[in-house]
């Protein structure tokens, strides 16, 4: 079980809330001229580290906020993100 810490409720269990994926990954600023491939790279490709990851949640069963945090994804150790 991790426990994620809301920046609205404090420290929940994990199952409140929904994975949103990588943080930081930017809408393309001409997505008109963006070829397949690199739509493709846009919408599925993402880091995967053995280490810290900085990720979106969603609190679904609270206050309904997105935040970011960064998780280790071996130990799955949660901290604030910078
Ligand atoms: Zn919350």
């Amino acid at each position: 079980m991790m426990l994620l810490d809301c920046p609205f409720c404090g420290p929940r269990d994990e199952n409140e809330f929904r994975y949103g994926g990588q943080a930081g990954v930017a809408y393309p600023a001409n997505p008109a001229g963006l070829s397949d491939e690199d739509w493709a790279a846009y919408l599925f490709v993402r880091d995967n580290p053995r280490g810290w990851f900085r990720e979106r949640w969603f609190h679904a069963l609270g206050c309904r906020t997105w935040f970011t945090v960064e998780r280790h994804t071996v130990t799955h150790e949660i901290r604030k993100a910078p």
